[in-house]
């Protein structure tokens, strides 16, 4: 059932605190943004096709590769299959497109969508899958965890195009179309501080409760809260449009 709500935005609703936003993804706002059936089908497709790129290429490099190399791969292996017009077409738009008109005013962190990172500027973290940045984002990563202790563990580092893409396509995926809904808790690809420094971190063991504001309440946070060499990208109702954060770390 869809409840809709016609007179105000959606993050103007979650400023007003009177709900969770766990509630708010079951209410409709009139001025949410939704896809066409047209880019419905498109999404569905190339969220599969991601999904069978990520299989091909393995979890940890799907952080990292290119997006020329993704349709690289597209087009020379039958298990993943090349990325149709309509595909490409509607990562451009993602890609491109401005997100203030679905509330989402972060900052552009990324200006091609054929942004190459360089295998000679990232450090493997081993045991997590993900990447970090050589120089202040590794060095702010291991002194977190002496300071902090080793149930601090990386949950997601450098994320390329392609990879903030495949997020974003599966949150939208997940929200029924609503990229005003989804662009609140996944940056547009061209949007994400992951693509240049900021990292996510974790508690030991806690699985998907590292992603919600629980992940305040650990004693992780508390003593990570008072360390003054990072920051926190996304407080309680920040300019951005983006949701509380605890979890994500701004590498300043
Ligand atoms: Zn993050």
């Amino acid at each position: 059932m869809f409840v809709i709500i016609s007179l105000m935005k959606r993050r103007e609703f979650l400023l007003l605190g009177v709900s969770t936003p766990l509630l708010a993804n079951d209410l409709f706002f009139a001025s949410d943004v939704i896809l066409s059936q047209k880019e419905w089908d498109t999404l569905v497709s190339l969220r599969n096709r991601l999904n069978l790129l990520k299989r091909y290429v393995g979890y940890a490099n799907f952080n990292v590769i290119s997006y020329s190399e993704a349709l690289y791969y597209g087009r020379n292996y039958s298990s993943i299959g090349a990325f149709s017009s309509d595909e490409l077409e509607l990562m451009d738009k993602f890609f491109y497109e401005n997100p203030s008109k679905y509330g989402f005013f972060g900052k552009k962190t990324c200006a091609e969508i054929d942004h190459i990172i360089s295998e000679k500027d990232i450090y493997k973290i081993e045991h997590a899958g993900h990447f970090l940045f050589k120089g202040k984002p590794l060095a702010d990563f291991e002194r977190l965890q002496k300071d902090v202790g080793d149930t601090l563990v990386l949950t997601s580092g450098i994320r390329n195009v392609i990879k903030q893409m495949s997020l974003y396509v599966n949150k939208i995926y997940r929200t029924r179309g609503n990229i005003t809904q989804a662009s609140y808790s996944i940056a547009p690809p061209a949007y994400s501080y992951h693509t240049i420094s900021d990292f996510d971190v974790g508690r030991k063991g806690w699985g998907y409760k590292n992603f919600t504001a629980d992940f305040a309440t650990t004693q992780e946070f508390i003593v990570m809260k008072n360390l003054n060499y990072i920051g926190m990208r996304y407080k309680k109702n920040n300019k951005d449009g983006v949701r509380f954060e605890p979890w994500h770390v701004e590498v300043i």
